[in-house]
């Protein structure tokens, strides 16, 4: 038994006249925990459980964090998660909704990984939010259910945090026999470890993260994701939070489904007819989701960035 399920391909109408190429949505924003994270926690959570771990901690106040707590509720195993101050009052209460123990520690997400780490007895298992092979290993499954749904597309877009997700899907098209299909990598202005690091030629730290989507604040990517930058076809796409908030509030008119800005950078590529998505006849974009703002959070983001 999974703990995510398997999602929905459909063609998106509206992109595809937007883009001129046919676009197709993987609706990973339909997941139980309503972002893609839950495919690979999901699945090292089990591992890490048939291993005989007694205990899960995480320092994820965004999806990641949702993810564990859900996965743990599910597999009967206690959770414990610590976020920084600056985790939102919302974030907080969905871990606690899935009764996962939350302990607030420190103004940096550094801090309270920190504790996390230090909580650790031999019984307890630490879920990296992207940096662990169990975890790419169950973002996969996205492409093999891809597979099954009968469209081979030409380019595949997603978002890049620390790239758990680029190497699973990568890793899934691999295991498909699908490796010559090319990545489209989104990510935004602020949040940019993946482009500054192809655009350098090495794997670069950026001093903070300055932009709103949260999700994708890695400051680095994971050796695992930049090393298949430049072994898989990978074209690095950045939009500006702007770009993101407005696709974030286009889809939700378009597909009834609302996402974080985390994965409007991803649609807002189609929404700003970005030149990267030219020439290629069908489009495969990963609708990663989130669910760490809401629709007032979006607009009152994007009223600021107009000012
Ligand atoms: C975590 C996350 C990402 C980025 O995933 P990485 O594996 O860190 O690259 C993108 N979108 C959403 C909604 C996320 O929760």
């Amino acid at each position: 038994m999974n703990l995510h399920i398997n999602t929905p391909l459909i063609e998106s109408r509206a992109l595809s006249l937007i883009t001129g190429s046919q676009v197709w949505l993987k609706l990973d924003a339909l997941q139980p925990t309503g972002s893609f994270k839950i495919r690979g926690i999901g699945a090292a959570c089990q591992e890490y459980a048939r291993r005989g771990k007694r205990r899960f901690v995480s320092s994820s106040g965004g999806n990641a964090g949702i993810a564990v707590a859900y996965a743990g509720r599910c597999l009967s195993v206690p959770v414990t998660v610590v976020v920084p101050e600056t985790t939102t009052e919302r974030a907080r209460a969905l871990i606690a909704a899935e009764n996962a123990q939350v302990i607030v520690h420190g103004k940096a997400w550094h801090e309270a990984n920190t504790l996390a780490l230090s909580l650790l007895g031999d019984d307890d298992a630490f879920l990296h939010p992207f940096d662990d092979p169990l975890l790419w290993q169950g973002h996969a499954t996205l492409v093999d259910e891809l597979v099954g749904q009968g469209v081979k597309p030409d380019a595949i877009v997603l978002s890049v945090g620390g790239g758990g997700l680029f190497a699973g899907v990568i890793e899934g098209l691999h295991r498909n026999n699908w490796g010559d299909i090319p990545i489209i990598a989104a990510e935004t202005i602020g949040a940019d470890s993946l482009a500054q690091s192809m655009q350098q030629g090495k794997r670069i730290t950026l001093e903070s993260i300055t932009s709103i989507a949260t999700s994708l604040g890695a400051q680095q990517v994971c050796e695992q994701a930049w090393t298949l930058s430049q072994t898989h076809p990978t074209h690095s796409a950045v939009v500006n939070d702007h770009a993101a908030l407005n696709a974030c509030e286009h889809f939700l008119d378009d597909h009834r489904i609302l996402v974080e800005p985390a994965c409007g950078a991803s649609l807002a590529l189609a929404y700003e007819q970005a030149a990267v998505l030219h020439g290629f006849g069908t489009i495969v974009f990963i609708v990663c989701g989130g669910v760490t703002a809401g629709i007032d959070q979006i607009r009152k983001w994007n009223a600021a960035t107009m000012r």
